[in-house]
């Protein structure tokens, strides 16, 4: 796997690129699962040293989406044929957040008849929270752990962070019963290719149903901005390799093309797929409230609306050859082996 990060030469990734699209489709198909997400508020108890929203960038003009609005944006998108939703959201642990969310998912589930399915994205919970969470009727949790490197996630986090109660987490969730989502960013500095290699490694060791990784893109009012740039041309091919290793490696799991890839070059999610991913994420946030869920510079505020017939997704992805899965939770082939077995 090194030699695939380390080497530049072209007509090598492209044989591994091909390799990787032949081990997708015998194990999970040439369908393309949708996942709307809901970028439903902005507000962060946490200061990750790369991320647009944390909690000291005084720049941010914070909002949070209501009750109705983010349950009529998952009603549009059930009505589209999305069949899931990702509710994403700056990390808070206090009760009456806590409430609101498990309030959200409950109303969701019930006005959709339990037809769309619900993955959360919501930072680091306690215990009871995640079960909360699942018990109404979440049923995927998406928890990056940035770096699977201890050392590089210490000097990208402040002090408050720590690595290992990241990593309860993700073993928490697992016994909530989530099917559970984690992923890396790509490029940070400091990162080396020994690490990303690393990466996946520990979602093989963590038996992690579905990754969702993307290119580091600097933010500027953050302090790992200002302390190095990034290369972006260089983050979205060593991003691509990425996501053909973890394919080539774990085989039947559910990996994302993600939106940073969007942001380094307008094909980057369909060049995901033809590599190895084959789940969309794509924005159904109210346009008003996109520019403030700033992440990373340059994030894309894309025409895509949460009626899925007034874009041109669909057509992009036939144009690739695969087609949408629509009305179906497309859950990982993974996690239901782990389970019969
Ligand atoms: N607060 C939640 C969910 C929102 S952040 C959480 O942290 O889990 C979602 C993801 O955005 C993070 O996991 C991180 O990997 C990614 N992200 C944040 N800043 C980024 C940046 N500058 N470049 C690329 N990805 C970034
Ligand atoms: Fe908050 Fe998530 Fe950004 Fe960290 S990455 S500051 S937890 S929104």
């Amino acid at each position: 796997m090194l030699d695939v990060l380390v080497r530049e030469d072209l007509t090598f990734a492209d044989e591994v690129f091909r390799q990787a699209y032949k081990v997708k489709l015998a194990y999970v198909g040439s369908k393309v699962y949708l996942r709307g997400i809901i970028e439903f508020s902005n507000f962060c108890q946490k200061n990750c040293f790369y991320c647009g929203i944390r909690r000291s960038n005084d720049k941010v003009n914070r909002f949070c989406m209501t009750d109705e609005e983010i349950i009529q944006t998952a009603l549009i998108a059930d009505q589209s044929g999305y069949g899931s939703i990702v509710l994403q959201a700056g990390e808070k642990s206090d009760e009456a957040f806590i409430a609101f969310v498990e309030r959200i998912v409950r109303s969701i589930k019930k006005r959709t008849n339990n037809r769309l399915g619900i993955t959360l994205s919501l930072g680091e919970q306690g215990q009871d929270t995640f079960r909360r969470w699942f018990d109404a009727g979440a049923h995927r949790y998406l928890l990056r752990i940035e770096t699977s490197n201890k050392e590089l996630y210490c000097r990208l986090h402040p002090d408050d962070h720590n690595y290992d109660v990241r990593l309860n987490c993700l073993d928490w969730l697992r016994r909530a019963g989530y099917q559970v989502g984690t992923g890396v960013m790509i490029g940070l500095p400091g990162q080396t290719c020994e690490d990303l290699v690393n990466d996946i490694l520990f979602y093989e060791k963590h038996d992690i149903d579905m990754i969702g990784m993307g290119p580091y893109i600097t933010h500027k009012n953050t302090p790992l901005a200002a302390a190095s740039g990034s290369n972006t041309k260089k983050n979205f091919k060593l991003a691509l390799k990425m996501i053909a290793l973890t394919r080539l490696r774990l085989k039947d799991v559910n990996i994302a093309a993600t939106t940073a890839l969007q942001s380094l070059n307008p094909q980057g999610r369909e060049e995901g797929l033809k590599v190895g991913a084959n789940i969309i994420m794509p924005n159904i946030t109210p346009v008003k409230y996109r520019d403030d869920y700033e992440l990373y510079e340059g994030k894309p505020c894309l025409d895509e609306n949460a009626d899925i017939s007034k874009t041109c997704l669909e057509k992009r992805i036939q144009f690739i050859g695969e087609e949408i899965g629509y009305n179906n939770w497309g859950d990982s082939p993974r996690f239901f082996k782990r389970n019969k077995g």
